[in-house]
């Protein structure tokens, strides 16, 4: 590598470089007790994921080039070169990282290993070396909103095959899928995919709200991707949608990355408070049960148990309203051990389900969610994160746990009145 690409590298660190990410690479005391915090480490026991082992490699860096200790006696001081040889431990420790920043809530000193693990992103994807197919995925949804009239009939019209089912299961032939419906209350952001609108739009309907849904998916790749640029571009998409329609909310689907990204990133990228407010849907579903609009049944007799998705619970807070709305469902709803602040990462956040030679390391890391789940006893496995429920679907398969993995807002349809579901039943 030559000085001038080193440069280059050492310039992004110093872009990143503020007194909290100064501290992190200046106070870690070598204690490993993240060690034992990281599902991954803890499944393969491999010094690539250990959460200080990853973050070290950055301050490496940091110490050869902003340290005078490590610039005149790098050999001592452990500093060195952002070299090919850095660059490929740095990618596979890096992208392997969930994110889910389970680390940083054992570590005496809070060390945010995630936050350190975006900027090696950030110097990764300064040397060319981004996660391809994480890139693609951000590339494409950009795409689509540079060139939305080239994409708006089709989307349109698969909201309308969509609305169809919605009118069957609800026995409502005026139950609608409102689209661009200015001074709604709230602008639903789904993710792609009939599973992620329909069950919220018979909510919606049967709640009696003012709704409107985003054109635009709620997941975010360039938030895995790591470059902050791309994935503001990507959340602008429905953010703008909101500000244009005047929404007084914007709720994100059962998804964990889009809800951190939309409630805390957004704001921060911008530089901009939003003019509403932003919510998972479990908090409105929550409220809805609990205010009577919603109307449900305690109607699953089969143990169930949560998993909290990382960005939906440690790093969202949100841990009440979703075991209060599998309580108002089930009649044996059992926690998993450890849960809520501890609870242990699945394996299949930060975008590592999207990146398939990454699958067999994947699977292997979600060791402690297998045994969490065999523990429990449960029958389902409910959790309000697409990428959580793939991954355990996948440990389901593989480790043959027997279980269901549900999303929150199937199970509530499932409880709820409708006719459509009735007739589905009888028929069945
Ligand atoms: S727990 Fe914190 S201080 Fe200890 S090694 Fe890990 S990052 Fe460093
Ligand atoms: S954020 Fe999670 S996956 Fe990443 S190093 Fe920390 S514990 Fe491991």
């Amino acid at each position: 590598m030559d000085s001038q690409q080193i440069t280059t590298l050492t310039g992004v660190l110093d872009k990143k470089m503020n007194r909290q990410l100064k501290q992190y690479l200046d106070i870690c005391a070598r204690c490993a007790i993240c060690k034992d915090a990281c599902h991954q480490y803890v499944a393969t026991g491999d010094f690539t994921y250990l959460p200080a082992r990853r973050a070290e490699l950055i301050r490496q860096i940091y110490k050869k080039y902003f340290t005078k200790t490590g610039e005149f006696v790098p050999a001592l001081y452990e500093a060195r070169d952002p070299d090919e040889n850095l660059l490929d431990e740095l990618y596979e420790s890096t992208y392997a990282c969930t994110g889910c920043r389970r680390c940083m809530y054992y570590c005496p000193f809070s060390i945010d290993t995630a936050w350190i693990l975006s900027v090696a992103k950030a110097i990764l994807i300064a040397a060319g070396r981004g996660n391809e197919m994480l890139g693609q995925l951000a590339d494409a949804a950009i795409f689509k909103s540079d060139n939305f009239d080239m994409f708006r009939d089709v989307i349109v019209s698969g909201f309308k095959d969509i609305e169809a089912e919605l009118k069957e299961l609800t026995g409502d032939p005026s139950a609608e899928i409102p689209v661009d419906k200015k001074g709604a209350d709230i602008l639903y952001v789904a993710l792609a995919g009939a599973h992620s609108i329909l069950p919220a739009a018979a909510i919606f309907h049967e709640a009696g709200t003012s709704w409107t849904l985003s054109m635009f998916e709620s997941a975010n790749y360039g938030f895995f991707f790591g470059d902050a640029e791309k994935a503001r571009k990507i959340a602008d998409r429905f953010m703008d949608e909101a500000v244009r329609l005047g929404v007084k909310e914007v709720v994100i689907t059962e998804c964990g990355h889009a809800y951190r990204v939309a409630n805390i990133f957004h704001e921060a990228w911008t530089g901009k408070k939003h003019p509403f407010k932003v919510r998972h849907i479990l908090e409105v579903i929550d409220e809805y049960i609990k205010d009577g609009r919603l109307k449900v049944s305690r109607c699953i007799d089969v143990p169930v148990s949560y998993h909290d998705p990382c960005q939906v619970g440690r790093n969202g807070g949100i841990f009440e309203q979703p075991r209060d709305i599998v309580r108002a469902l089930a009649t044996d709803f059992r926690d998993m051990t450890p849960n809520r602040e501890q609870q242990w990462c699945c394996g299949g956040g930060g975008g590592i389900v999207a990146i398939s030679e990454m699958d067999a390391f994947r699977l292997k890391s979600g060791k402690k969610k297998v045994e969490q789940i065999r523990a429990t006893g449960a029958k389902i496995v409910a959790s309000p994160c697409e990428n959580c429920r793939l991954q355990m679907e996948g440990l389901n398969e593989t480790e043959d746990l027997g279980v269901r993995i549900a999303a929150i807002m199937d199970l509530v349809i499932e409880c709820m009145d409708l006719p459509g579901r009735k007739q589905a039943a009888e028929g069945a």
